[in-house]
């Protein structure tokens, strides 16, 4: 798109697009998403479960709040306390909004023994954290309070990290291809002078040498940053870059010998002992917020279109079309797919077209297509296409959306 850098802010396009919004009475860094923008994170989520089904990954949930003494075990409370928001009596005890969902996630996988045949065992859940974010710095889907990460967690054994951790590497490169977002570069998080990180330096030191094995197999460029790591072990961040160059991370991947040690974590071994599990933190996309954020200033508005809110904009030319028109639309809707009649009760044609510009498919019907059950194509990207059968156009849509092409238009 050619729009400068300084229109491209997702939180003015996502209010144009009618994405997301806040109310001061709901709360700042609380955003609730409107239809549209519920269609894009649909789209997003779904595609992220059907990913991860497909590498292996069972899906779980869990409460967004717990008992304080999960994060004193976990560590959040010693090291991350001053991003949670303060513990709510109930009765005798105290409870807090999570701040991360690898406590509950622990948890479950030591509700029963556990075999190394079950290993690498996959857990992931697109579950709901808080974060205790000042009022001043929060703004749009970048900086929220309420967050729903793409969380995963991989227990398993020692030999199974450097493999695990490429094949979530895999995945996030996959996603990154099929969401058309280019990421400006790898990061070896390690920490740094003066952070809260938890004391144990052989564990730094081997978690560390297994995410360089990983990165240096995998031929990526990277870069290492101190400071950056988290408070139970480094990572690998996926940094991506908004339009005015502000850096953020979208996905990780973690190496964790902590918090197994602290939840006592264990899985009986081929020789019959009890043995420590490792345990990856991964996430593909990141946070949805962030990643819609993302993908709303990469694209300025106009989504591959599997994600886009709108997929097919039907446009008669005059009302005798109109119910050509709302048939293209119901035939749409039947397989699936996300479409919307223009009437001329909203404009010339040219003001419609203009209307649609960000609608990847743009089906125009006046009264000789209607007669033929055919439409005149025009795509986002300024094409237009000879006249074609209905079903035609529906079925190529619907190919390109279901292998989350980010072409429109094969051909
Ligand atoms: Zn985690």
């Amino acid at each position: 798109m050619s729009e400068s850098p300084a229109v491209v802010d997702h939180r003015r396009l996502g209010r144009e697009l009618e994405l997301f919004d806040t109310d001061p009475l709901i709360g700042a860094g609380l955003p609730y998403w409107l239809p549209a923008g519920a269609a894009v994170r649909h789209a997003l989520e779904e595609y992220v479960r059907e990913a991860e089904r497909r590498a292996g990954y069972r899906h779980v949930y869990s409460p967004v709040l717990g008992k304080r003494e999960l994060y004193e075990i976990s560590g959040h409370w010693a090291h991350y306390r001053d991003d949670m928001f303060p513990p709510m009596d109930v009765g005798a005890e105290q409870f807090v909004m999570r701040p991360s969902l690898c406590p509950h996630h622990a948890v479950i996988f030591r509700s029963r023994a556990r075999s190394y045949r079950e290993l690498p065992f996959r857990m992931a859940e697109l579950g709901g954290m808080y974060r205790s974010e000042p009022s001043g710095v929060l703004g749009g889907l970048t900086r929220v309070r309420a967050i729903r990460l793409n969380d995963a967690h991989i227990f398993c054994t020692l030999d199974q990290v450097a493999e695990e951790a490429a094949g979530a590497l895999g995945l996030i490169r996959e996603a990154h291809a099929a969401m058309g977002i280019v990421p400006v570069r790898h990061r070896l998080s390690l920490p740094g002078p003066g952070g809260k990180y938890v004391a144990a330096p052989g564990m730094w030191e081997r978690s560390t040498a297994l995410l360089r094995e990983v990165l240096d197999a995998s031929g990526l460029d990277y870069e290492e940053a101190e400071g950056e790591a988290a408070f139970y072990g480094p990572k690998i961040d996926v940094q991506v870059a908004d339009p005015a160059g502000r850096e953020s991370t979208l996905s990780t991947v973690q190496v964790d010998f902590h918090q197994p040690e602290q939840f006592d974590l264990r899985y009986i071994g081929p020789d019959g002992a009890r043995h420590r599990p490792v345990m990856i933190h991964r996430s593909v996309i990141g946070s949805v917020e962030r990643a819609v954020a993302h993908l709303v200033e990469c694209h300025a508005g106009a989504f591959p279109a599997w994600l886009a809110p709108v997929q097919l904009a039907v446009l008669p030319v005059s009302d005798d079309a109109y119910e050509a028109a709302d048939r293209v639309a119901a035939r749409a809707a039947g397989l699936g797919l996300r479409a919307e009649v223009v009437g001329p009760e909203q404009g010339t044609l040219g003001a419609r077209v203009r209307a649609v510009r960000l609608v990847p498919y743009q089906a125009v019907i006046g009264a000789k297509e209607a007669a033929g059950d055919r439409v005149s194509v025009r795509l986002r990207d300024g094409r237009r296409l000879d006249p074609l059968p209905v079903g035609e156009l529906l079925g190529r849509i619907k190919e390109s959306v279901e292998a989350h092409a980010t072409g429109l238009w094969a051909g």
